[in-house]
């Protein structure tokens, strides 16, 4: 294999096919090893699910972003490209909506007065988070659905009141499917992200997060790399179970020596379908994904001085309105206040293929329920955003569905979102995936170079 490998990366760079956290990730660690490397994006610009629209001259993420304190391969690449000064770190205020109230949960004195719950259920959900972050061994309960594991931890109160309509809320029909293991490392990651006094604390990246993809991209380019946008990678052409060139949309044939595919695993499967056995493509179609629609909503006003409510409301059509300004200042974006209204859900809802216009409309009859002061004409701009594969379904015994690194296809190897596990998917996990995938990479490159 490694002779095959050897013509074939002799011949050509790594081709990158994808330039979000991923595919970018890993074209930093083969430019820094010295490789010819290309990164293919389709959309014009990179960032990929993180990456930015323009409200005025400032930009914005199409779907809500920030990170954990805990995030520890952001904090290490933004050090070494030298713009760590560019994260901020900022507590934040986080709330539930629930029974047409709107209840504070940002620190555990807060979980003490949380009404809808009798006093011994709010000890039980306060100790949840304790007792997740005791678990170590992700295996132990890998067998368990999140409801059973929830019902388990925290009594059936707590889970009614709490976790079931987030669980609907954000899995619709896949909410008994959805494997204990991705709730338990939700709830000790961002239970980890506190300080002192228990307040929840998050970091963001100043200019947004597709500043940070536009700096690791500077990057890549100052190493000797390319990255080009506006380039869907249509085709590959296959001789001898390799990949010789990726042809683009456009009908133009880059020459690849190493392939790196980022994108979602059905997208990687349409691709690799010619040229793999039909029951590898089955295994990458295997794992199912929500797709996510996002109404960003530009208004004159802050609309509460919350930054996360999570939605446990059933009639409630949104499991999240994030008040983006209540994190970075509504400075930052010309004085607008920004606020998302986030929905999980399968592509065929009638939510998901509304035109622009009806999904406002659609929509803010139940922000006034839940904000009673907030006015239409508060909503100086508006802007829908749909992510098809936004989230992998996380189910019980999921270690055994996650597809290899490598692929049948000797110089094609996989690095996408789905793969991530026992973490959820984000771009701290895509940061580090893509490092490793990229350094293994380069490895393979130095012995073909020396051998060449
Ligand atoms: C609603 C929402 C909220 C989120 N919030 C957070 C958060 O707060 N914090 C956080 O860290 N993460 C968050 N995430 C997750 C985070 O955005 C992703 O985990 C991360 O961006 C994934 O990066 P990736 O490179 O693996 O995949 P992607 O970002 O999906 O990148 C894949 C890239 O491949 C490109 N592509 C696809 N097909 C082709 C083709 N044929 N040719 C060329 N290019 C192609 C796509 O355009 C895309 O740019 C959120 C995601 C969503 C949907």
């Amino acid at each position: 294999m490694l002779e095959q490998q050897s013509e074939v990366a002799a011949n050509g760079p790594v081709v990158i096919v994808g330039g979000g956290f991923t595919g970018l990730s890993a074209a930093y660690e083969l430019a820094l090893a010295g490789q010819r490397v290309i990164v293919l994006e389709k959309e014009d610009t990179v960032g990929g699910l993180a990456s930015g629209f323009k409200v005025g001259e400032f930009t914005l993420e199409r779907f809500y972003h920030h990170w954990f304190t805990n995030d520890e391969h952001v904090m290490t690449l933004v050090e070494e490209l030298g713009v760590a000064d560019k994260v901020v770190y900022r507590p934040t205020r986080t709330g539930m909506y629930y029974a047409n109230t709107i209840f504070r949960l940002s620190k555990p004195m807060d979980l003490l007065k949380f009404s809808a719950l009798k006093f011994t259920d709010r000890i039980r959900l306060g100790l949840l988070a304790v007792r997740a972050r005791l678990i170590k061994d992700w295996r132990a309960i890998e067998h368990l659905t999140a409801r059973e594991w929830l019902l388990r931890m925290a009594g059936p109160e707590v889970f009614r009141v709490v976790w079931e309509p987030l669980l609907a809320g954000k899995f619709g029909p896949y909410a008994e499917k959805v494997g204990a293991v991705w709730f338990w490392k939700k709830i000790a990651l961002r239970g980890g992200s506190r300080d002192g006094e228990g307040r929840e604390v998050l970091a963001y990246y100043q200019g947004g997060f597709p500043a940070l993809a536009e700096a690791i991209t500077d990057k890549i380019v100052a190493l000797g790399g390319e990255v080009r946008t506006g380039c869907k990678v249509a085709s590959l052409q296959v001789e001898d179970g390799q990949v010789r060139a990726v042809v683009t949309g456009a009908g133009e044939t880059i020459p690849a020596g190493t392939v790196l595919l980022t994108q979602p695993l059905p997208l990687i499967a349409d691709l690799l379908e010619p040229h793999t056995p039909p029951a590898y493509t089955a295994e990458l179609r295997a794992i199912d994904y929500l797709a996510n629609i996002c109404l960003v909503l530009e208004l004159d006003r802050s609309l509460s001085d919350t930054y996360w409510l999570n939605v446990n409301d059933a009639n409630f059509p949104f499991v999240g309105v994030i008040e983006h300004t209540n994190f970075e200042p509504p400075e930052s974006y010309g004085n607008r206040h920004i606020v998302y209204l986030s929905k999980y859900l399968p592509e065929e809802d009638a939510l998901y293929r509304m035109d622009d216009r009806a999904v406002l409309d659609f929509s803010l009859p139940y922000l006034m329920k839940m904000f009673p002061e907030f006015r239409p004409e508060w909503v100086k701009a508006h802007h829908v955003w749909r992510a098809r594969f936004s989230q992998p379904i996380v189910v019980p015994g999921y270690s055994r569905m996650i597809p290899a690194e490598a692929t049948p296809l000797g110089n094609v190897s996989i690095a996408s979102m789905a793969q991530i596990y026992p973490e959820d998917r984000g771009t701290n996990y895509a940061i580090r995936e893509g490092r490793a995938v990229g350094k293994r990479l380069a490895a393979v490159g130095a012995e073909v170079s020396a051998e060449v």
